[in-house]
């Protein structure tokens, strides 16, 4: 992993909060890394990363850890609302052109080697190493379907609901229905509240469902992008439910 001190960004400020706890993921869509530089050091453009990691691996270090950079915007996890302020965001030269629609073993290769030096020195929990989507489900898609979550969790540095044998689900939803909580979307909607996913007034905006649900595939059911909550969807939530549950965090 090669790490670059070239080029800085002006756009940051001062952390509301001293513990940095998030790890956020992202990806560029533009076309390059050199393009990402000047966009994100581009003091009108207001936006910037920690870290952008380009498609050859090299890692750019646009901001200071110890400031707030301007990568999460509008966002929300389990009652936090300023995520910049508690959060490391990190920055991937990917996008839908040709030149680097793909995530190259070179660049998860740096990332992986980041995020284990990020949370070590910052003690993060697996659980809240995350995407933009994660924590923004209603504007943000990346880093999107294909990013591959699963090489971080094989990692050991995000977490992957483990399954969990012996426990019929069947009790876990009449427990629900004993609550008034009916219907698969409100247990659904229970379960990502649960998680930390934002569902604050979204339950009759069909619309804002179906983007929390594709925010949840896309990290968690990358197989099954429905947008739905179908079957295969709604029993991975159950038992993602069970696994928050069952772990002290
Ligand atoms: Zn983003």
């Amino acid at each position: 992993m090669k790490l670059i001190n070239k080029f800085k960004s002006p756009n940051f400020n001062t952390r509301r909060y001293k513990k940095i706890s998030f790890i956020i993921i992202h990806y560029t869509a533009l076309e390059s890394c050199e393009k990402a530089i000047s966009y994100l050091c581009d003091k009108k453009n207001k936006v910037s990363c920690h870290f952008l990691i380009s498609q050859n691996g090299d890692v750019y270090n646009l901001v200071n850890l110890q400031y707030r950079a301007w990568h999460a915007g509008m966002s929300f996890w389990n009652d936090q609302h300023d995520l910049n302020s508690i959060s490391i965001g990190i920055e991937l030269d990917y996008s839908f052109n040709k030149l680097n629609d793909k995530y190259s073993k070179k660049m998860i290769n740096s990332l992986i080697i980041l995020i284990k030096k990020i949370k070590n020195k910052y003690k993060i929990n697996n659980l809240n190493v995350l995407g933009h989507s994660d924590i923004a489900p209603f504007r943000k898609k990346d880093p999107g379907s294909k990013f591959p979550w699963n090489k971080l969790q094989n990692e050991n540095i995000s977490f992957k609901p483990k399954i969990i044998k012996n426990i019929d689900h069947n009790i876990i939803i009449r427990w629900f229905k004993k609550n008034k909580i009916t219907s698969l979307k409100k247990i659904s909607l229970f379960i990502f509240g649960y998680i930390g996913y934002d569902t604050f007034g979204l339950n009759n905006y069909r619309k804002s469902y179906r983007q929390l649900l594709l925010a949840y595939q896309s990290h968690y059911l990358q197989k099954n992008v429905s947008g739905k909550i179908d079957k295969v969807t709604f029993e991975f939530l159950i038992n993602h439910f069970l696994n928050k549950l069952l772990t002290k965090s």
